[in-house]
């Protein structure tokens, strides 16, 4: 368990994504968190130590990145993971057997498949509903639910549950709130204001941002959930290599950055391919017509890189994620490179087929994680796709 340092709520946005968290180094002064690659620390005497004793309890790499997020997102404590399903993992632990979890129906595909085919048998119970309208989770709920988990805006579907109204839900009842905030990122949503109990990160995805390294993060601000978290976290071990921690702690130096061009570029191209005939139907919380289009300028601060379209036709999409160059035919997201995506046989193959269809995942759907390379270059790309995949 990593708790914030006094001084890391001190600033804005920017300058904490740059420095909250990190201290210079003790020993030369190194004004950059050094990688302590090391499992354990020498003990002056029996009990006589720095506060560090064995690298899966402690290490001042992984003290640093947990920091940092945790100042981004407003909580106070923060704890990285080997990857975001591991994160995920040791959230679903904070259960007991005959416990339910009332979940998105559209959430990233591990995190079903960690739900239904692990924990679903070690006896949790889970319903999974469309949060696009609060009176689902409300429905959904039974004396049985101790948690709420909610992914905004959906991979890949990019439907948005308005948070203020499921924390009214989650506080008025006691439930435990848990809000996936990987797409958005806290430069553009910070759940924690709107009721959240836990924040859960794929740091692999935009907190990283350069598909460099795998792992996952979470954030509370409850010194209650932050003990027992940090006790799963130490108890099954699921923890990062300080290489990885050293590597999202510099790429959150320039997450505002990044996530400024995302969000240009997105809006961009979605607006592009909104005139494209090819295209029957386009998913972006930024563009007037996407259904929620109000609830995203209500809660968020921008829309960020990541677009879904879909082709109508499965062969035209197969042969379009195919055609591009720029736009690498890659699975993940949130990178500083443009990615391209065929969600029904990727990263959502482990939905059952009968699902996907009820929430509009088709075979002709493409979901594009654009970069912050030049707009002009990624039309461009898009462009020649559409013409060498026939209209
Ligand atoms: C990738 C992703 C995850 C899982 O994270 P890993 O780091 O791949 O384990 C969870 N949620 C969302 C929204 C994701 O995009």
């Amino acid at each position: 368990m990593t708790r914030i340092l006094p001084h890391d709520h001190d600033h804005r946005f920017a300058t904490r994504s740059v420095h909250a968290g990190q201290v210079p180094e003790p020993l030369s002064g190194a004004v950059m968190t050094p990688i302590y690659q090391t499992s354990t620390y020498v003990q002056a005497g029996l009990g006589r130590h720095k506060g560090y004793e064995y690298a899966r309890t402690q290490n001042p790499t992984r003290e640093a990145l947990e920091r940092n997020v945790a100042s981004l997102e407003g909580g106070t404590h923060g704890f990285a993971f080997g990857s975001g399903l591991a994160a995920l993992d040791a959230v679903l632990k904070l259960l007991r057997g005959g416990d339910h979890v009332v979940c998105g129906e559209n959430v990233y595909g591990g995190t079903h498949r960690l739900m239904n085919q692990i924990y679903a048998g070690l006896g949790l119970q889970f319903t999974f509903v469309d949060m696009r309208d609060v009176a689902n989770v409300e429905r959904a709920v039974t004396a049985a639910t101790r948690m709420v988990y909610c992914e905004t805006p959906t991979n890949p579907m990019m439907n948005l549950a308005d948070l203020a109204a499921v924390g009214d839900v989650t506080q008025a009842r006691g439930l435990l709130f848990v809000v996936d905030n990987t797409f958005a990122t806290p430069f553009f949503q910070r759940p924690l204001e709107s009721a959240a109990d836990v924040i859960l990160h794929s740091t692999t995805k935009y907190l990283n941002g350069h598909s460099d390294m795998v792992g996952g993060l979470l954030v509370t601000s409850r010194d209650d959930l932050a003990e027992r978290l940090g006790f799963i976290q130490n108890a099954a071990g699921g923890v990062p290599g300080p290489m990885d921690c050293w590597l999202a702690l510099r790429g959150l130096k320039t997450l505002p950055l990044r996530m400024r061009q995302h969000d240009a570029n997105g809006r961009r191209i979605a607006e592009w391919l909104a005139g494209r005939s090819e295209v029957t139907k386009i998913y972006y919380p930024g563009l007037p017509s996407h259904p929620q289009h109000e609830l995203a300028c209500r809660q968020m601060s921008g829309f960020g890189g990541m677009i879904s379209l879909d082709l109508g036709d499965a062969a035209r999409a197969r042969r379009f994620v195919e055609s591009t160059r720029i736009f690498a035919l890659a699975e993940s997201l949130g990178g500083v490179e443009s990615l391209i995506g065929h969600p029904a046989s990727m990263t959502h193959a482990s939905v059952p087929p009968a699902m996907r269809e009820e929430m509009g995942l088709t075979d002709s759907l493409v979901r594009l994680s654009c970069g912050v390379e030049d707009t002009e270059d990624l039309i461009g790309d898009l462009d020649r796709a559409f013409v060498a995949s026939g209209r």
